[in-house]
């Protein structure tokens, strides 16, 4: 018996390595393909410059539903088809302005309204500014906090080396900071750009209100100014802020994500899914966030096609609506009744910049992500071998219960939040053969799993 175990696990760890040889020379070949033509560079200049940013509900949007189809055609997907899904539409309006008046003057901040946020009367709402650092601050100010401003200013941790996890130590202020405050009667809160960058560029998200409490005005204020608000309160306790937006909630409305897939040879109903989101923020023009994950989730369609490959298990592109401020893309898709019959056996997701990859971020059981570890000398190939625990993506979160193995592309992380949902998001922050080499290294991932199984 022990030997019979023995011949079973040499025989499989044998077919694996046959599978890896096989694998590399694919892999090698796309990785020459794709640095020739650095075609996922190509398509986000073209995203981004004849279309520019996405937000749900806006214009922007529905043109790069059409321009993704006519994208994910032209790569040579077997069939492309649309998800209805309803969306919010949020405006943003012209006016975001704010000032403090401190020591019997008034400073202007560089503000920008925060996603979601209500918008002003004309005269904007001015309370006292009182900084905070957490939610316990704001709790302990209790009555002191009637009709004041509360301002945010808790940095992002500088000790962090991914600063994806520094972003996570902040966001909270910028996602509930609104709701915590209006709880002690607060009446505007003001709250630091979530970024390392010290700069004049502020830079916007989503905020959540919560029906129990009033609905106060959010904005974002830039690093520099952060620091200097900060600075006047210390100099004139009795400084005020007045802020003033114009932005706006719409009634939603219906809008799609775009799907395209490579059907499998042997079995179709299995899905590995390749995607990231196609909306954006309405700063700059989401060249990395996420346009960066839409034209490499593309480029792996267009690369199996060029090279002539055809996956034994179905590659399915999936460009995700509404991830930036209500998810409402991904939740639909996950509860597709399709998802009863197909099964998804892998989700990757491109949603972290498309910078210089350094692997992927997994989150599945301990066989399968030990599985998925043996292709880090494969992913190599671009210098994307790094496995680590833990990872996925928003978009695909909602597939976790069908025990889908989530993905997530790791790029290098030191310039993505000096860009995040800013002005600066912009194509001439991409580098072509960055952008490609993580496009190959999600193709050479997919394939393998579409090859495998899991
Ligand atoms: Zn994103």
């Amino acid at each position: 018996m022990r030997i019979t175990r023995y011949i079973v696990i040499t025989l499989a760890a044998a077919t694996f390595l046959t599978g890896q040889g096989m694998h590399r020379e694919t892999a090698e070949r796309m990785k020459d393909r794709g640095l020739s033509t650095l075609d996922s560079y190509e398509m986000l200049k073209e995203l981004t410059g004849t279309i520019g940013h996405r937000l749900s509900g806006s214009d922007g949007y529905e043109k790069a539903v059409l321009w993704s189809q006519r994208r994910l055609k032209e790569a040579g997907a077997d069939s492309v088809w649309t998800e209805p899904v309803m969306v919010p539409r949020w405006v943003r309006g012209p006016v975001e302005k704010a000032f403090a008046r401190s020591g019997g003057k008034n400073h202007e901040l560089t503000v920008c309204a925060l996603g979601g946020t209500v918008g002003t009367e004309k005269k904007g709402v001015t309370g006292r500014v009182i900084e905070v650092r957490s939610f316990d601050d704001v709790r302990a100010l209790g009555e002191s906090a009637k009709g004041a401003v509360l301002f945010f200013n808790r940095p992002f941790d500088r000790t962090r080396v991914n600063t994806g996890e520094a972003y996570g130590g902040a966001v909270n202020q910028r996602g509930s900071g609104a709701i915590e405050a209006a709880k002690v009667g607060a009446v505007g809160v003001i709250v630091r750009s979530m970024t390392n960058a010290m700069d004049d560029e502020p830079h916007t998200g989503a905020m959540r209100y919560d029906s129990a409490v009033p609905k106060i005005p959010a904005a974002a204020v830039s690093t520099m100014d952060a620091e200097m608000l900060s600075a006047l309160l210390k100099k004139d306790p009795g400084t005020t802020v007045t802020i003033q937006l114009s932005a706006q909630s719409h009634p939603d409305v219906l809008s799609s994500n775009v799907i395209g897939e490579i059907r499998g040879s042997e079995f179709p109903e299995q899905i590995v899914l390749v995607g990231g989101h196609l909306d954006s923020w309405d700063k700059g023009t989401g060249a990395h966030d996420d346009g960066s994950g839409v034209a490499q989730s593309i480029e792996v369609i267009k690369l199996m096609k060029a090279l002539g490959l055809r996956p034994k298990r179905t590659i399915r592109v999936v460009l995700f609506a509404n991830e930036e401020n209500g998810l409402k893309g991904a939740l639909a898709y996950a509860s597709r009744d399709a998802n009863v019959r197909e099964r998804h056996i892998a989700a990757i997701e491109s949603d972290a910049g498309g910078f210089l990859p350094r692997g992927f971020g997994i989150s599945a059981d301990s066989i399968k992500f030990g599985k998925l570890t043996q292709y880090a000398s494969l992913l190599d190939v671009v210098g994307a071998g790094k496995i680590t625990a833990g990872g996925g993506g928003a978009d695909i979160g909602p597939l976790k219960p069908f025990g889908t193995a989530l993905i997530g592309l790791s790029p290098e992380s030191q310039r993505y939040f000096d860009y995040h949902h800013s002005n600066h998001d912009t194509i001439d922050k991409v580098h072509p053969r960055e952008l490609e080499l993580g496009a190959i290294a999600m193709a050479i991932l997919s394939w393998a799993i579409a090859q495998d199984g899991l």
